[in-house]
């Protein structure tokens, strides 16, 4: 299933799969066109609408890890994925313009050995999670993987002179502090910071995370009481590849015409 996956993916971006953009090896080169479909999965998706980002760690050097450089994600190419050092600082010496908040990335991918992809984003459900006294909490099985809570970190820990993005390393080592063991971090006034063991997994946590803002959200607003969900393990699919086989089907041009 997943070499039917690499194979669309491969389609989407037009480039070799064996091959790869800029001298990278396979495995790198698999890794960079994963990374291109989660961008265009998660603008499709309304996730990464314009803005917000998506990384992954370099598959053979743990101190690495693949971001675009800055652009709308979904129009993220292989040639726009930039290799950068957990310093979040570019390899090589083109370095176009980045991400101001590449910081969230590096320094999660610091002290996080098990995670391999990260997401931020601005989702409007999510966000009205972290300027209220309301948690966020999972309303259904598919948001187990969230049962020990999402922690809010606050930009204002660092003033609010400069805003509240994580824009300076050491926003960004704050930001990974709080995360802690977690799977989500929400920003106050501003967003999420989402991580996953894979792509598919951080993609499909990220779609999640918003629709049950979304459900939790109506319950409250009719002033229901909330059964919140209770559950000892994560629920069978938690790791979204079925899902993540139909949203790259979803990205296929309209072949059938
Ligand atoms: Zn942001």
């Amino acid at each position: 299933m997943r070499t039917i996956a690499l194979a669309i993916t491969t389609l989407l971006v037009g480039l070799p799969l064996l091959t790869g953009a800029q001298g990278r090896s396979p495995a790198v080169a698999a890794v960079v066109e994963e990374l291109v479909a989660a961008n265009r999965i998660l603008a499709a998706q309304g996730i990464l609408p314009g803005y917000g980002h998506v990384s992954v760690r370099h598959p053979e050097n743990p101190d690495r890890y693949f971001l675009s450089r800055s652009l709308a994600p979904e129009l993220v190419t292989a040639e726009d994925v930039v290799e950068l050092d957990l310093d979040s600082v570019a390899v090589g010496s083109a370095a176009p313009r980045l991400y101001l908040e590449r910081f969230i990335h590096g320094e999660i991918y610091k002290i996080r050995p098990d995670v391999n992809a990260v997401v931020h984003n601005h989702t409007p459900t999510v966000i009205s999670f972290g300027i209220g006294s309301t948690a966020l909490r999972p309303v259904f099985h598919q948001a187990a993987f969230f049962l020990d809570g999402v922690p809010v970190w606050d930009y204002r820990d660092f003033g609010t002179a400069d805003g509240a993005l994580v824009d300076t390393p050491a926003r960004g080592a704050g930001l990974a502090a709080a995360l802690e063991d977690r799977p989500a971090v929400l920003m106050r006034n501003h967003g999420v910071a989402v991580v996953g063991a894979t792509l598919p997994m951080v993609v499909g946590r990220s779609i999640t995370l918003e629709t049950n803002a979304e459900i939790q959200s109506q319950a409250l607003a009719r002033g229901d009481e909330i059964v919140y969900l209770e559950q000892d393990e994560e629920s069978p699919g938690s790791s979204f590849d079925r899902a993540w086989d139909l949203w790259l089907r979803q990205l296929e041009p309209t072949q059938h015409d």
